[in-house]
């Protein structure tokens, strides 16, 4: 299922009743608990990765950037996206921005939506102008489907994505204490199945696999822990994940599929303005990330925070190839790593990359290196 590019289960979903919607929406984040409101499902579209072979999606884009919007057009050209009634494009960069232009000049969809987060974080201008956002959100949904979003519909739908995010923290919790139970490929597609199938089925998913790994299996194996960061947006390959564990790193944090665990911590369930929580929780349980702007809680104290909570020996920065938001953080975050004596190595990626042998090299020559010659990361030395 996470993997599905038919999103054969969106659409058994919507064909089951005629007022259903599927909405799908890009990377890196979007509060998926309006849709499920409006008897819709926000079904996250993350490329093709190594599952697609871009043929015409290459022609629509220059060289320079990177890869993801190709695979995402060769999938709308090659009819993957049939049945979707709009689609979602969340601001992060010129990328985006632009692959919303050609979904319109393609005609895909019955609405499209360039969502502009806002990066002023004071309630009254910024909140003012996301609440508006989504509640534009929400009228293109009633002019597809009729359904009105109450009050009490929506504090319902924010409480299953409420258990939703918690529950994947208990699996990054238990994994961060008995990493070895289970692989952070393995949890990578057990997350990644919650962007194209309701979250109530979801939810129970995640539910068992909490249970499962709540017992102890498997053996703990003498490898690093590290934090992966980077990746928020454009994925890598599944085998790039399963890489850095055969190369001797437990994957103990990382910002994999971002959108899907965002907002840190609960949003209200009680309020009588759920859109006004919504869009509060945004402005303040915001995760370390380049599509944010930080003002006053900066992302390099962010990252050392991180790395101390899950104890890390070292920070591996991944991003996409051409990913500017990602890879102008990283001088800044990795000036704070060296300035604290954490060790990282830095690559790149591409959601379509095949060979794996040099990265393998790098990262076990890093793994090895703090195995065997460093003295481990303490949080009091941070
Ligand atoms: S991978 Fe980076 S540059 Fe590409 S669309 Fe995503 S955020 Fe933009």
């Amino acid at each position: 299922m996470a993997f599905d590019l038919s999103f054969t289960r969106a659409r058994e979903w919507k064909s089951q009743d005629k007022d259903r919607v599927l909405v799908g929406h890009m990377p890196v984040y979007f509060p998926r608990e309006i849709i499920h409101a409006a008897n819709g499902l926000a079904v996250g579209i993350l490329g093709g990765g190594d599952k697609k072979l871009i043929i015409k999606g290459d022609a629509y884009y220059q060289s320079y950037i990177c890869h993801i919007p190709r695979s995402i057009i060769e999938l709308a050209l090659d009819k993957h996206f049939e049945g979707f009634d709009g689609f979602i494009f969340p601001s992060i960069c010129d990328v985006i921005r632009n692959l919303s232009g050609m979904f319109q000049l393609l005609g895909e969809g019955k609405f499209v939506k360039y969502l502009d987060f806002p990066q002023n974080f004071k309630y009254h201008i910024g909140g003012t102008f996301y609440r508006h956002e989504l509640q534009t959100v929400l009228d293109e949904v009633y002019k597809l489907n009729g359904v009105k979003v109450t009050t009490a519909r929506l504090n319902h739908s924010i409480g299953l994505f409420n258990l939703n995010r918690h529950l994947i923290n208990q699996l990054y919790d238990i994994r961060q204490e008995f990493p070895w139970r289970l692989t952070a490929a393995d949890l990578y597609h057990v997350v990644r199945a919650g962007n194209v199938i309701p979250v109530e089925e979801h939810n129970e998913i995640l539910s068992e696999v909490v249970q499962l790994i709540g017992e102890e299996i498997g053996d703990p194996m003498d490898k690093i822990r590290v934090l992966v960061i980077g990746a928020f947006c454009e994925q890598p390959p599944a085998g790039l994940i399963r890489t850095i564990k055969l190369a001797g790193c437990y994957i103990v944090e990382d910002d994999f599929l971002l959108g899907l665990k965002w907002i840190q911590g609960d949003i209200d369930t009680d309020s009588a303005e759920p859109l006004e929580a919504i869009t509060k929780a945004y402005l303040d349980k915001s995760p370390l990330s380049s599509s944010v702007f930080d003002v006053g809680n900066t992302k390099e104290a962010r990252l050392v925070d991180l790395i101390r909570h899950r104890k890390v020996d070292g920070v591996i920065f991944a991003a996409p190839s051409f990913c500017d938001p990602a890879l102008l953080d990283h001088p800044i975050l990795q000036k704070e790593c060296n300035d604290k004596n954490i060790r990282f190595i830095s690559f790149m990626y591409s959601e379509n990359t095949g060979q794996f042998k040099v990265i393998k090299e790098q990262v076990g020559t890093f793994s090895d290196s703090i195995k065997l010659w460093d003295e481990p990361v303490l949080a009091d030395s941070l």
